[in-house]
């Protein structure tokens, strides 16, 4: 075991308004208060639309749920004539604790290259917020380079060119896994983050490295998450379609249930 708070973090993509968001962290606490679980264990982290922060916020604030916040996206620029942006510093007044930067929709749809999202990480910092960086290669180019080249190249880059690295997560999420059902085997998944994790070594620090979280992230649900997990080069999951059902991602914010040690 690694002396690394293990991560749930669930993506909810452009899924549930203001008011179906309560409803579903209402759930997903009755849920894991039902069960008995420890909230010290594992930080769960849910990653609503940007229209549902200040309701989740709300509730978990007065509801004393042990949930921390995270956002989907933010700009790389500061304030201004950026119609539709949403900038670090409304979200870190939100108390949002997380930012995803990178996920493979918003490479692919809008054309987010490693540029972009190395000056969406340093915007990350520069607020106080933690970046979820993600990184992951396509079916392609697992079959051109096989699967560490591209996360690794990734990794690098968006940590490049700044003054000091705050706290970061890094979530791998081979491209080909999201969302269709199909997953990396535990085994593909613990070496290319132990892959990130030696990278982070070599370019930064082993300290850096040996303190940041890797998730692996690509079709997780309750019943295939305790695989990842048990590897402890794997800190946690970043789950989409599941984080939306209640039971499920109960199911597997207490994975360790399904983990014999
Ligand atoms: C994601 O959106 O980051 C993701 C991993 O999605 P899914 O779990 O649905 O594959």
């Amino acid at each position: 075991m690694s002396n690394r708070l293990p991560l749930i973090a669930g993506n909810w993509k452009m899924n549930l308004d203001h008011q179906q968001a309560i409803a579903l962290v209402q759930k997903l606490a009755w849920t894991l208060n039902d069960a008995g679980h420890d909230y010290k264990s594992v930080e769960t982290a849910v990653f609503p639309p940007f229209t549902d922060l200040r309701s989740v916020q709300t509730l978990i604030d007065a509801d004393k749920i042990e949930f921390s916040l995270g956002a989907q996206d933010l700009s790389k620029h500061e304030s201004g004539a950026f119609t539709g942006e949403i900038a670090g510093s409304f979200l870190k007044k939100l108390d949002v604790k997380f930012v995803l930067v990178g996920h493979s929709e918003r490479r692919s749809y809008h054309n987010e290259n490693d540029e972009v999202v190395q000056a969406k990480t340093a915007a990350a910092f520069k607020h106080g917020l933690i970046p979820v960086i993600c990184v992951g290669e396509t079916l392609e180019e697992l079959e051109n380079e096989g699967a560490a080249a591209v996360p690794v190249r990734q990794t690098l880059a968006a940590l490049a060119n700044h003054a000091e690295l705050g706290e970061f997560v890094i979530a791998y999420e081979p491209v080909w896994a999201i969302g269709t059902g199909k997953v990396a085997t535990p085994e593909e998944a613990a070496q290319v983050c132990a892959k990130i994790r030696e990278a982070i070594a070599d370019a930064h620090s082993p300290e850096v490295a040996a303190a940041t979280r890797i998730l692996y992230g690509g079709s997780v649900k309750a019943a295939n998450v305790a695989g990842f997990l048990k590897s402890t080069e794997v800190d946690g999951v970043l789950v989409g379609g599941a984080s939306l059902d209640a039971e499920e991602f109960a199911g597997i914010v207490r994975f360790q249930k399904h983990i014999s040690l």
